[in-house]
């Protein structure tokens, strides 16, 4: 104990540690800085041998403590969150923001910055809704009857959910009891919504009998949901989409769909392995689809509904969408992305994720070697063009193996693991990934741009 007391009467005076930050950062408020201050001492005190308090001098303390406070004022300067280069390949990478955003659709955003027509109607002055700036595109783009947009997809689903079917059953097949990255649980969803999951049929099997028997009068609604990561194959059945929309209309039933990627355009000429493209579905007879806006669609974060006027009116009148609304910025955005389909064909150029899962095997494997040609002479040896399959990601095309090409890089000192650290850690940090010990760069998701800053990362951090 006495030990413990002596320790903490080397640490310096809140005063003393504030004087010196206030000179390093004068233009700060005192009120502000002495936050940081009292946040550190807190640590030291909980965790004093983290701080090496034993063997340091009161000045030797004074000093680590001042440097990491000045640390930390940088960091939040600095801002957190960082422009950073994906070198995985993974396309739709939800730890690093999934869809990348093409500058020019990014400059549309500008247009917005002060004021908009939000939510008023230019002709009259009069009150508009902020969903009919997108509803018009939805329409030509899907052939739906009426689209909405909401902060993402789980949102969406919910949104549906609610308001077709609230205090109902909810029939939905076992096979598609989906969970995604750990926070969206179709059953936690459908809790929240206020409806009654009715789940039927088996994991591998769900008739059409199965859906039938489950309706009753206390039925609201029929969801399908594509089980957008994984995959069952082998001993399987499922109905045909056409035979449950006949079921639901039979029925007076919604049939609602929770597609997930939601692909306006097959990216990859999906064929067995595609994703279903929105428009097919809604010309099924599918009365409400929800998908993402950052997934195949390459925009931004959100989720989008459409499909029969009636039942799209009922998701727009409900007042929960209240509490899912979109901004100018992200509707600015949408709008933006859904545009490039219209007006651009192929519609990829615009659309940054779209052209990085188009991108041929034979276009990488280029790039890989011109990269390579540019690196200085000493880091070329340890590089190697490798075939190798990447996945789209965010669950969208589970089953399929992208071919493509990767760099290889055997570090001639240290581990793969400490080098991947290394370039994580860098000023742009750089996302790779690590295989037999060797660190991967997979340059279908590095722009052109990126690849000068990417040279310069791996430079430094081989020869570190
Ligand atoms: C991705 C996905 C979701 C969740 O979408 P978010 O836009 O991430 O909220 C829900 N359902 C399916 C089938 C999905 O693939």
């Amino acid at each position: 104990m006495t030990d413990l007391k002596q320790d903490f009467s080397r640490i310096p005076s809140v005063n003393r540690l504030l004087e010196n930050l206030q000179a390093a950062f004068p233009r700060i408020k005192t009120t502000y800085l002495k936050r940081f201050v009292l946040d550190l001492l807190d640590e030291v005190r909980s965790h004093p041998q983290r701080f090496a308090l034993q063997n340091s001098t009161k000045p030797e303390l004074e000093n680590r403590l001042l440097e990491l406070l000045t640390e930390r004022v940088r960091q939040i300067e600095a801002g957190s969150l960082k422009k950073s280069i994906n070198a995985t390949g993974v396309v739709l990478h939800t730890g690093l923001g999934r869809a990348p955003i093409h500058p020019d659709v990014i400059e549309d955003l500008k247009q917005v910055s002060r004021y908009a027509n939000l939510e008023i109607e230019l002709e009259s002055g009069r009150r508009g809704e902020r969903t009919d700036h997108l509803a018009p595109l939805l329409r030509v783009l899907t052939g739906a009857e009426d689209g909405l947009a909401v902060n993402n997809n789980a949102a969406a689903v919910m949104l549906m959910l609610n308001s077709v079917a609230k205090r109902k059953e909810v029939i939905i097949s076992r096979g598609e009891m989906i969970e995604i990255g750990g926070s969206f649980r179709l059953p936690e969803v459908m809790k929240a919504s206020g409806c009654k999951l009715k789940e039927i049929g088996a994991t591998n099997k769900t008739h059409l009998r199965d859906y039938e028997e489950a309706i009753s009068e206390k039925t609201g609604a029929i969801l399908i949901c594509n089980p957008s990561n994984y995959h069952i194959s082998g001993f399987t059945h499922k109905p045909e989409l056409d035979e449950l929309v006949e079921l639901a209309h039979r029925h007076n039933l919604p049939l609602l769909y929770d597609l997930g990627s939601g692909a306006l355009y097959d990216t990859l000429n999906g064929g067995e392995e595609g994703e279903p493209l929105v428009e097919e579905v809604v010309a099924a007879g599918v009365d409400l689809i929800s998908f993402s806006g950052d997934k195949l669609l390459g925009g931004p974060q959100a989720g989008l509904i459409v499909g029969r006027k009636k039942w799209v009116q009922k998701c727009a009148k409900n007042h929960l969408l209240r509490t899912l609304r979109l901004d100018k910025f992200i509707i600015k955005l949408l709008q933006s992305t859904l545009k490039q389909y219209l007006f651009a064909d192929p519609p990829i150029q615009k659309l940054a994720a779209i052209e990085a899962l188009a991108a041929s095997v034979d276009s990488l494997k280029e790039r890989c070697e011109d990269f390579i040609a540019r690196l200085p002479e000493s880091l070329r040896k340890q590089c190697r063009i490798v075939e190798t399959s990447g996945k789209v990601g965010s669950g969208a095309y589970p089953v399929l193996a992208l071919k493509t090409r990767a760099i290889r890089i055997q570090p001639s000192k240290g581990s793969a693991a400490a080098l991947a650290k290394r370039l994580r850690l860098y000023k742009t940090p750089v996302f790779t990934y690590v295989d037999n010990d060797c660190v991967h760069i997979d340059l279908r998701t590095v722009s052109r741009e990126e690849e000068t800053v990417l040279q310069a990362a791996l430079t430094i951090c081989l020869n570190e």
